[in-house]
């Protein structure tokens, strides 16, 4: 070739690019600059290139190449077919919208000519070519016309300046994926001639990449994206453990995230902090105060001697995280504290920070600064206002979320009921629980109400996601939570943002078309077709029969039978296996009531509760003299007198779902206000963990680098803010009862007490010394949420 498009020189010959970006740092984002010092150089060269008069960008060699150099390129042009690529219009104008299109190279044609001709101007000369967008290894990028004046003579000037030689206006959309700026009209192609080959590569890219792209641009649109579920998957709301993560991993998300924004890759910095874990609460979280010295990583602390027996050494490792722009001003930087047994733990939590703040960013365009702030400060996330305003300055006027969802994320209320049609099928009796992982098949169409038109959007044959995380779309969770194994449900829900849909649909043509009637809802049917449990109760069903969730409500039974108690509270009863399973045996209770702040478990524990007490009625068997029946949405933190002076208290497994400071206000308030005559309280013996661990097999849930940790000193379940030895169990509870005038003694289930570690669940069982209780202050912060009667369920009786 002769003439050759500066553009092409400008993006195509890295050595040339790389010298313009010394020369001018601001190169890099700005392609019309590279242009302008190509021509610049060019215009000495004058004994090689000559420069055309006209406004055109391209460089012409003053002699033609050797023949033998125009034969090698043999161009066999017999075919005289034209080559058909699929490419993308992208308008100036938001308002209009963006569209496929196909243009028609001729074999014997150069493709610059034909999308010069596309983008309305003359030839090659006048196109500009962005960088790379999307994988390096792609050919995708963003074509342009030029200006009809290059800024030739000063090049400091400033930006706005420079962007007044556009006949155009800023093409916000083409801006926004290449971090460059584009005026006027553009073309997405994926196209060119690669490396010494003649032959012309392009691929084709329709509207969905288009929009695949994206979704790729917002952390969740990455992690959806990386499941290949956009209509199903959803950002996690927390790392906890490597075995229950699908999909890409919170760094590897971070790390895209900042290269499709054009910023500096993350800077990571692990801290780790070796400890003896005999100085502290051994089974908590929370960082203690030891110090390792630079040397050796010998142990200074500021604590006694310890007269425990030692656990064994936790390693525990914290991470901080930054993102800087590229030009490397600090736009974020987040430094939790707590810290993780594994150093990969503590980046994927952080990351995962970072993340879940950035997403809130992008999701709702109306968020004030003030808000935006408090998230940080909660995710111990500091930014820097400037830096961040002026990185993401496009990506509001990109993804329309704040137009379709109200801010669901941020204030974490359900946006509207799914409509439900059907959940059908037998109950096998396997449901999912907070931690365990569900496997289901679904498919999600587009569902028009007027006349019943269905387009298929996505569906997948088996998909897999942790409960109780968020990982899925809200509703999906809230319909598999009720669904037992085997089972199917359909449901329908309002429209998310479109981009979502285009990106999943394969038919884009027939989906705009249903989208543009407005009376559309996502249609989903889904099937739950397995359930693992959470590691906790594989654990203990490894080692225990009958499992030491069945020894502890029976131990709770016997001593409400002692006691010949009539009233019971049970506090944190979940989805109210205990008082389920009370209704199994005779005793003498008139009046059971559960408390729980989730709403979810208690939504299940009413469902089984009604059905079962319905049933003892009906079939008149004396076993229960149960007369009412209370589910309370409401903190145990809080004091509620409805449920003061109680026969009997149960808090099985719960403190330990609190953090340390919680668990002790509970302690407090149970005894001091709510003041039952008994109160019975179970929480994992930390000390057994090294137990349960060695007797489980090691399946898919471990990774090989955890196997040779003989002391493995992890809690578990996820979920458990700490776990306490026998001697912090027996403090706490000892302490209680001495400043609120009760007996204490200690029990459990699972083991034995003079066999070590002793009980695998510890239970204290607290008496009250007196039996005159004294007035409490009239307090009822708790929400009856489901209420049962024996009366109301009794027939009306015959005259
Ligand atoms: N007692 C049940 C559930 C144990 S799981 C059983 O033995 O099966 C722990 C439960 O404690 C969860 O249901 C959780 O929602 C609840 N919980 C945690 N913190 C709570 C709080 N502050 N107030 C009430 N319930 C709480
Ligand atoms: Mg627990």
């Amino acid at each position: 070739m002769v003439v050759c498009p500066v553009s092409v020189i400008a993006v195509y010959d890295a050595k040339t690019g790389n010298i313009c970006k010394y020369i001018n740092p601001a190169a890099e984002a700005n392609s019309l600059l590279v242009i302008s010092l190509v021509l610049r150089a060019a215009a000495k060269l004058t004994d090689l290139v000559l420069i055309s008069d006209e406004q055109q960008l391209s460089i012409q060699r003053r002699y033609p190449y050797p023949p033998e150099i125009i034969a090698s390129i043999n161009h066999e042009s017999s075919l005289l077919e034209s080559i058909p690529i699929e490419v993308i219009h992208i308008p100036a104008s938001l308002e209009k919208a963006v569209d496929s299109l196909t243009l028609n190279v001729a074999s014997t044609g150069y493709y610059l000519d034909v999308i010069a001709r596309e983008l309305g101007v003359t030839d090659a000369s006048n196109v500009l070519i962005s960088r790379i967008i999307g994988k390096a290894s792609s050919e995708m990028r963003i074509y342009s016309s030029a200006p009809k004046q290059l800024p030739f003579d000063d090049l400091s000037e400033p930006k706005d300046k420079q962007a007044s030689h556009f006949e155009g206006s800023l093409n916000v959309r083409a801006s926004y994926f290449t971090g460059q700026e584009v005026y006027g009209d553009a073309i997405l192609a994926s196209v060119g001639y690669t490396w010494k080959s003649t032959d012309l590569f392009r691929e084709a890219v329709s509207l969905r990449s288009y929009y695949r792209m994206l979704v790729n641009k917002t952390p969740s649109g990455i992690y959806k994206i990386s499941r290949d579920a956009i209509l199903a998957a959803k950002l996690p709301s927390a790392f906890t453990t490597k075995s229950n993560w699908r999909g890409s991993f919170p760094r590897d998300i971070l790390c895209t995230f900042c290269r499709v924004h054009h910023l500096s890759e993350p800077v990571f910095s692990t801290q780790s902090n070796l400890l003896d874990a005999s100085l502290d609460l051994p089974g908590s979280r929370k960082k203690l105060k030891v110090t390792q010295s630079s040397e050796d990583g010998t142990i200074e602390a500021g604590i006694g001697t310890s007269t425990q027996d030692s656990v064994g050494p936790i390693g525990t490792f914290s991470c901080e995280v930054k993102i800087y722009s590229k030009n490397q001003e600090l736009i974020l930087q987040c430094s939790p504290q707590e810290s993780h047994r594994k150093q990969t733990d503590a980046m994927q939590s952080t990351s995962l920070k970072v993340l879940s703040w950035l997403n809130i960013f992008f999701e709702n365009p109306d968020i004030s600064l003030e808000k935006l702030k408090l998230l940080a400060e909660k995710l111990d996330i500091n930014f820097t206002p400037h830096s961040l305003f002026k990185e993401f300055s496009l990506c509001h006027s990109m993804h329309n979320f704040g137009s379709s969802r109200p801010h669901a994320c941020i204030d974490n209320a359900d946006v509207d009921e799914p409509s439900f049609i059907d959940i059908g099928g037998q109950n096998s009796g396997v449901t999912p629980s907070n931690g365990s992982l569900a496997s289901i098949s679904y498919s999600v169409s587009l569902f028009r109400e007027g006349d019943c038109m269905k387009e298929h959007l996505e569906s997948c044959e088996e998909f897999e996601f942790e409960i109780g995380n968020e990982a899925v779309l809200p509703h999906l969770e809230t319909v598999v939570v009720q669904m037992a194994v085997g089972q199917s449900a359909y449901f329908r829900v309002e429209l998310p943002p479109s981009e979502f849909i285009l990106a999943a649909a394969g038919d884009s043509l027939a989906t705009l078309s249903l989208l543009s009637s407005r009376s559309c809802k996502l249609e989903y049917s889904i099937t739950l077709l397995q359930v693992t449990e959470p590691l906790e109760d594989r654990m203990e069903q490894a080692l225990f029969s009958p499992p030491l969730s069945k020894q502890r409500v029976e131990f709770a039974v016997q001593h409400i039978k002692e006691s010949s108690a009539a009233s019971l509270v049970d506090f944190g009863c979940g989805s109210g296996s205990l008082l389920d399973s009370l209704l199994s045996y005779p005793t003498s209770l008139e009046k059971i009531v559960g408390v729980d702040i989730s709403q979810r478990s208690l939504a299940k524990a009413a469902k089984s509760l009604h059905s079962k007490l319905n049933a003892l009625v009906d079939s008149k068997e004396p076993s229960s003299k149960i007369k009412s029946a209370v589910l309370y949405d409401g903190s145990i933190t809080k004091f509620d007198s409805r449920l003061h002076g109680f026969d009997i208290a149960t808090c099985l497994e719960v403190i330990e779902h609190m953090e340390e400071e919680d668990a002790c206000l509970f302690g407090g308030i149970v005894l001091s206000s709510f003041c039952p005559r008994i109160l019975i309280v179970s929480t994992p013996n930390y000390e057994y963990n090294v137990i349960l661990q060695r007797n489980t097999p090691h399946g898919q849930e471990d990774d090989p680098d955890e196997k040779n940790q003989s002391q493995s000193c992890k809690f578990r379940n996820h979920d458990h803010k700490f776990e306490w030895t026998r001697a912090q169990f027996e403090d706490w509870a000892t302490d209680l009862a001495t400043r609120h005038n009760y007996n204490v003694e200690f029990s459990g289930v699972g083991g034995a007490v003079d066999v070590e570690p002793g009980f695998a669940s510890q239970i204290a069982i607290f008496r009250r010394r007196d039996d005159n209780v004294t007035n409490v202050e009239l307090a009822d912060p708790y929400v009856p949420i489901w209420e049962w009667s024996r009366e109301d369920r009794l027939p009306p009786k015959e005259p």
